[in-house]
């Protein structure tokens, strides 16, 4: 990857900027601009806080007070809104691409054809749009069809239980109660360690869940230029391509440091996940920078699907809580390490194109490895 070529694509991330010199001095709460709840409202309607709502309808989700008894619109009865318990709540989350092949076995996906098709690289913006709305909308109808189903109370939810139920719209949640790290992410699975503050459980989900999104945006970006559903085959080979290089697992890790660091008080991040990678990567200063550039826009590109759940109210609550949860001083020197540059459409889709050819030619090269990916689903 010819990583000079791409800084002639570049703007400055101000968002970013901002917030970082606001917590410079002192820490000191925004309020930010929520982007991407125009579709959240469609689904999101039952989530639409009513007066002491007590009942909730079981078809279309409605909340009702405690007097009513029926749905009238449904006419179906009404359940009562109960505490459910998040960690043991069915979520189905299943992400599916369709195309006009099923490519199911690696020697069919890597032929010449599909090289060229990669490499022509034949996706627009709106394309790119669809697949983030797609994800987003199917997150969003699993818990809007859980909620109903377990007539789930959201109010009485504590912060890191409506992470959780999130978070468990897109993969599944374990949990692991030994060793030092906060979590994991491995093959849709995200694993956190739950004797964590509730503060540092959250900002664990949500890292880790931007890397199963940068995996599903890959897949599905890889689906639509190859005409092809989505297969295991298909996510295996995306997942050697974000794990075969360290320049990709700097910009696959510098990405979810970027939309965790939204959901933390500045001072008071952790920055050894990338750091421990970029010191295993022998480039210029100025193509760290780029990788970590290339990191942030596709941070800027996740935090779209993630704030359609985490509202201004919800990012508040994350961050009350990290106050009472953290009692260190903020630390503010590791803030010099935040690129806050963000790559334009033009120069996000080259790079793009750059990683799916480099890694489709690789991950050719790399059957046997594939296969081996591919036994771990
Ligand atoms: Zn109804
Ligand atoms: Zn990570």
């Amino acid at each position: 990857m010819d990583l000079k070529s791409f800084s002639k694509y570049t703007r400055p991330d101000r968002e970013k900027r901002a917030l970082i010199d606001s917590a410079l001095p002192k820490v000191e709460l925004k309020k930010f601009m929520m982007k991407g709840l125009d579709v959240a409202e469609e689904c999101l309607c039952e989530i639409a806080y009513e007066e002491k709502p007590a009942k909730i309808c079981p078809k279309c989700g409605k909340k009702y007070p405690a007097d009513e008894n029926f749905c009238f619109a449904c006419g179906v009865a009404l359940n009562d809104l109960r505490h459910a318990d998040i960690k043991t709540l069915d979520v189905k989350h299943e992400f599916s691409f369709d195309g006009s092949a099923v490519l199911s076995d690696f020697e069919e996906i890597f032929t010449t054809e599909n090289l060229i098709l990669i490499n022509d690289f034949d996706f627009t913006r709106r394309d790119f749009n669809k697949i983030l709305k797609d994800i987003r909308i199917t997150a969003l109808k699993s818990i809007d069809d859980a909620i109903k189903q377990n007539a789930v109370d959201l109010d009485s939810l504590s912060c890191l239980e409506k992470v959780l139920l999130f978070t468990k719209a897109f993969v599944d949640v374990k949990y692991k109660s030994y060793g030092q790290e906060l979590g994991y992410y491995s093959f849709n699975t995200i694993i956190v360690d739950d004797r964590q503050l509730d503060a540092l459980q959250i900002t664990t989900m949500l890292h880790e869940l931007t890397h199963f999104l940068i995996k599903e945006m890959l897949v599905h970006i890889m689906c639509r230029l190859l005409d092809a559903s989505k297969t295991r085959e298909m996510e295996s080979i995306i997942t050697f391509i974000l794990t075969y290089s360290k320049e990709n697992c700097l910009i696959d890790e510098y990405a979810a440091h970027t939309v965790e660091g939204r959901f933390t008080l500045f001072g008071y991040q952790d920055y050894s996940s990338f750091l421990n990678i970029q010191k295993e990567i022998d480039l210029p200063e100025d193509e760290i920078e780029m990788l970590k550039t290339i990191g942030n826009t596709l941070a800027h590109m996740i935090k779209t699907i993630i704030e359609s759940f985490i509202t201004d109210q919800m990012l508040s609550d994350i961050k009350t809580q990290f106050r009472s949860d953290i009692l260190d001083r903020p630390d503010y020197t590791q803030l010099r390490h935040e690129n806050c540059i963000l790559l334009t459409y033009e120069g996000f889709f080259q790079v793009i194109q750059c990683i799916l050819v480099e890694g489709f030619a690789f991950a050719s090269e790399n059957v046997e490895k594939l296969k081996e990916i591919n036994e771990m689903w």
